[in-house]
């Protein structure tokens, strides 16, 4: 039993820290358009999908 609630503790650590490095990465690599919401890439001045300027 200890060892069940052992593996899931390890699993659920996994996935948090995998959710996290996604998220950090995410917000490296992109901008989110404050109007439509699509991610664009960092180097990009204006959103792909309705051209709206990125801050
Ligand atoms: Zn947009």
């Amino acid at each position: 039993m200890k060892d069940t609630l052992l593996s899931i503790l390890v699993l659920v650590g996994i996935l948090f820290v995998s959710a996290v490095i996604t998220n950090w990465f995410a917000r490296t690599m992109y901008n989110r358009c404050g109007s439509c919401g699509t991610l664009n890439a960092k180097r990009r001045t204006h959103c792909r999908s309705c051209g709206k300027e990125i801050s």
